[in-house]
């Protein structure tokens, strides 16, 4: 079942989205050589933690930390590590979601490290902008699959390609609520978006091909043929006459 939010649930979607932009600001400063993927989760865990909220991925389904950073060729759900340092040149993507007063807020971002390839930077503006073409597309009588589509068009259209394995979702009292967005599809399907609604769209985009493997710890999940992959995120309210991003400052 969709939810429509009431006034009171979106004032405090909002708070829950401002700690998780603040988690990302915070962990942001940190993405430089030398620094390893659990020092930044300890950043994200403790940033959320001050600002009064729960990290929501803890413990999450046993996940076994607050964020998920997902290095290079790890498209998502990397587990934090004291043994995992960063270089120059690595593209870091970090997935936070915090719970403010039984409400959520979920939004990733990839991050340079040092100086990145070509390939890397490009990958970047093109998943960032995918996430924003999926945006505009975000208004009371879209069809949910004209953002699916939107994304899709625009990543392939760069030469990147759209994993299949992984969608948004809707987002309030519980992480993952319905509706499942996927980032690819043919436009004019899927529920008819309605203001209220509150929506986490993350596309996640290869710079190779689409495929990806889970590995071992059932969690690590890489592009198959060793592509770098990319992932942004926000939570985002369906308004009246388009949308307004909650995982913001
Ligand atoms: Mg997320
Ligand atoms: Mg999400």
């Amino acid at each position: 079942m969709v939810t429509i939010k009431s006034q009171r649930e979106i004032d405090l979607m909002r708070e829950a989205g401002r700690v998780v932009a603040i988690a990302h600001q915070e962990v942001a400063k940190h993405i430089l050589p030398g620094v390893s993927t659990d020092e930044l989760n300890r950043i994200v865990e403790n940033t959320i933690r001050s600002l009064g909220a729960i990290p929501s991925f803890l413990n999450y389904n046993g996940f076994p930390a607050s964020s998920c950073i997902s290095v290079n060729d790890v498209v998502v759900h990397g587990i934090p590590s004291k043994s995992q340092i960063l270089k120059s040149g690595d593209i870091v993507s970090v997935d936070i979601g915090a719970i403010l007063k039984g409400y959520h807020g979920d939004s990733a971002w990839t991050y340079a490290c040092g100086d990145i390839s070509e390939t890397a930077k490009h990958l970047m503006k093109v998943t960032e902008e995918s996430l924003f073409q999926g945006l505009s597309m975000v208004k009371p009588g879209a069809r949910l699959s004209d953002v699916s589509h939107a994304i899709q068009v625009y990543a392939e259209s760069q030469g990147c390609s759209v994993v299949r394995e992984f969608v948004g979702h809707g987002i309030g009292k519980v992480m993952h609520e319905d509706p499942q967005i996927p980032n690819f599809g043919l436009p004019g399907k899927g529920i008819t978006l309605r203001p209220g609604m509150t929506l986490a769209i993350e596309p996640m985009i290869n710079s190779g091909r689409k495929e990806v493997k889970v590995l071992s710890d059932n969690w690590t999940t890489k592009t198959i043929d060793g592509s770098l992959s990319a992932h942004y995120e926000h939570t985002v309210l369906v308004t009246q006459d388009g949308y307004e991003i909650l995982t913001k400052i």
